[in-house]
């Protein structure tokens, strides 16, 4: 179920009733008054929101000389008396509070209540309104909880009454900072509302008195206070809201949790994403230690010390070409071995860089046949490196990896893999195969974020290779040497990213490595293939071409489209397939999830079926 506004907690003077928030401002100045202390205006009302007690304490404490407990107490008491003897005359309802109620209850929206008046002071008032037609569902006031705004507990005890497991799921509306303080420490969305608000502080009259300049600029200085606070909206009137709340919904909808079967970008944990809320530097020496140990930790998943990992900004394919551009010498022959949209890639990069090379073009539902590579390797003796795609994400099928970098190795070659997405999920012994280098990003295996990507090479192949790249951004040795002698990325850094790349890099580790991630997604991928084959629905590769990172189905009868959009309203997204000859759709089976996820989605399917 998506999820959706349950309800919308409103504070009470200056939000609903009391149209300017009148009724304190008096009383803390007479309070104030009985120490012989003038107070302006601005001053009584700059904490307004908080528990009255706390109000007054946070008055105090603006004041050039400090005052006593005692005296505090004593402006508290003379506070509450102009109060209670006003309160009865601030009882008045705001514009469109009325209306605005009745609407949100017929869409079944609770309405629910904070303030920071005392349960006593709520008292007169619940009743004066209530005569006016207004009656929230729920109120409770600042000295029922252990601590009035901006602790958020007030709006907790909301959505206790109210049954509300998520906070995302609640609007808070009012008219003070302390108010949209108190609902972004809830979680909860924050509405700022401006006219008759105890931040522009004005009655009807004195609005009404207003050039329209003088309003306007009156309401664009309370508009940047609300803004500061980190409002998520701000209105001028309760007629607003409804809209308000209409958008709310639809980024709901739109940013609901849905299982991606997609290589990348993937479903990734909650804490991955939660990693890119820091604000970071790039030059300082907490943030260059976390771009080398994850430098370090890439390096160690497939090789030694002998190699190194240069990250890159962007995604897979910059550090594919990266790597072909800058650990090539320039007239080096490079031999492509293509079985799939990604070979065919770096046949591009190799064209537009204007290379010395060469392909072997296999069909696109095989695995590459080393015996044709080996004929190639004899007759053209000119090749120097060797470049193949190690799983081929275009159908999902695996090439020999093992042998094909044995064999080249055998001819003396170097070898480059694009080994995006395989990478953390196969084995790939770099140095025990004695491979020159391979690329792949955080957004695949490693179930991070979009907008990294990396080389891991030979240091030695890096350290040689100086004024190879015919570009500047994409030169490896230029990034690495920037590496090595300050620590930091040579051009701005996607702090975030590499934020959540540590993080994914420490789930990884926790979840077992390796080994842990490849069982679950071999079971992932054989639920799939078991539960998709009882509906007869096929692969189109054969199982020893297949990996267990993504796989092509035909789509038989099925159209991609309605598949689509169906299976997104149970929450899974799918990939069209790429194939030119049939068509069929993918099933990535990679990133946070589980069997559980798999035959859910068997149901799914079988259902649009
Ligand atoms: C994802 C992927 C890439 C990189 O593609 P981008 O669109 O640049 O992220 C390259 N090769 C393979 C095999 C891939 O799966």
């Amino acid at each position: 179920m998506p999820k959706k506004i349950q309800a919308v907690i409103f504070d009470w003077a200056g939000t609903t009733i009391d149209y300017g928030c009148f009724a304190p401002v008096k009383g803390f100045i007479d309070g104030f008054k009985s120490l012989g202390i003038d107070i302006t205006n601005e001053m009584a009302r700059k904490p307004m929101g908080l528990l009255k007690l706390d109000h007054t304490r946070a008055i105090a404490a603006m004041l050039p000389e400090p005052i006593s407990e005692e005296q505090i107490l004593q402006a508290y008491g003379v506070f509450e008396k102009t109060l209670f003897a006003n309160i009865e005359q601030h009882c008045d309802m705001k514009d469109h509070v009325v209306e605005t109620v009745a609407a949100l209850r017929e869409r079944g929206i609770k309405v629910g209540s904070t303030t920071g008046y005392t349960a006593e002071m709520m008292r007169g008032i619940l009743q004066k309104v209530a005569d006016q037609g207004y009656s929230p569902d729920f109120w409770i006031s600042a000295d029922q909880t252990a601590k009035g705004r901006p602790y958020p507990y007030m709006i907790w005890n909301n959505l206790m009454q109210f049954g509300i497991l998520d906070a995302r799921e609640a609007v808070k509306v009012g008219d003070t900072i302390s108010d949209i303080a108190e609902g972004k420490n809830a979680n909860c969305w924050t509405v700022g509302i401006i006219m008759g608000s105890s931040e522009l502080g004005l009655t009807r009259d004195e609005v009404n008195a207003l050039s329209r300049q003088e309003l306007n600029d009156r309401k664009e200085a309370v508009r940047a206070a609300y803004y500061k606070a980190g409002a998520d909206y701000i209105i001028d009137d309760m007629d607003e809201l409804l809209d308000v709340i209409d958008d709310i919904n639809r980024k709901l909808d739109q940013n609901a949790d849905r299982i991606l079967l997609t290589p990348g970008p993937l479903t990734t944990r909650h804490c991955v994403k939660h990693a890119m809320l820091t604000d970071h530097c790039t030059w300082d020496d907490a943030y260059k230690a976390i771009t080398s140990s994850v430098m370090d930790d890439i390096t160690h998943i497939s090789a030694d010390d002998n190699y190194t990992t240069v990250l890159l900004q962007g995604s897979g394919s910059y550090a594919v070409e990266a790597m072909i551009n800058s650990l090539c010498a320039k007239d080096e022959k490079i031999l492509f071995l293509v079985n799939g949209e990604y070979g065919k890639r770096m046949l591009t990069i190799a064209e537009k860089s204007r290379r010395n090379y060469d392909s072997l073009i296999f069909d696109e539902t095989k695995s590459i046949d080393p015996n044709v590579v080996e004929e190639k390797l004899q007759k053209d003796t000119d090749i120097a490196v060797v470049v193949f795609v190690h799983c081929e994400t275009t159908t999902g099928l695996i090439n020999p990896l093992e042998e094909l970098t044995k064999l080249s190795k055998s001819y003396g070659k170097k070898v480059f893999v694009d080994a995006m997405s395989s990478f953390a999920a196969y084995e790939i012994d770099m140095p025990g195969l004695d491979m020159d280098a391979l690329a792949a990003s955080s957004n695949k295996c490693l179930e991070g974020l979009p907008g990294l990507a990396f080389v891991v090479a030979k240091k030695t192949l890096i350290e040689e290779s100086a004024g190879h790249c015919p570009s500047h951004s994409l030169d490896l040795f230029d990034q690495y040497q920037c590496f090595c002698t300050d620590g930091k990325f040579r051009f701005t850094s996607p702090t975030n990213v590499l934020l959540a790349l540590r993080q994914a890099i420490d789930e990884y580790k926790k979840e077992g490595g390796l080994p842990a991630r490849r069982k679950r997604y071999m079971e992932n991928q054989q639920i799939l293939l078991q539960g998709l084959a009882k509906l007869g629905i096929r692969p189109i590769i054969a199982p020893e071409d297949q990996s267990y990172i993504i796989t092509t189905y035909e789509l038989g009868e099925l159209n991609f489209s309605t598949l689509y959009e169906t299976l997104k309203e149970d929450g899974f997204v799918i990939y069209p397939g790429k194939l030119t000859s049939m068509p069929t759709f993918r099933l990535g089976n990679i990133g946070d999830v589980y069997s559980e996820d798999m035959t859910e989605l068997v149901a799914a399917i079988e259902k649009c079926i």
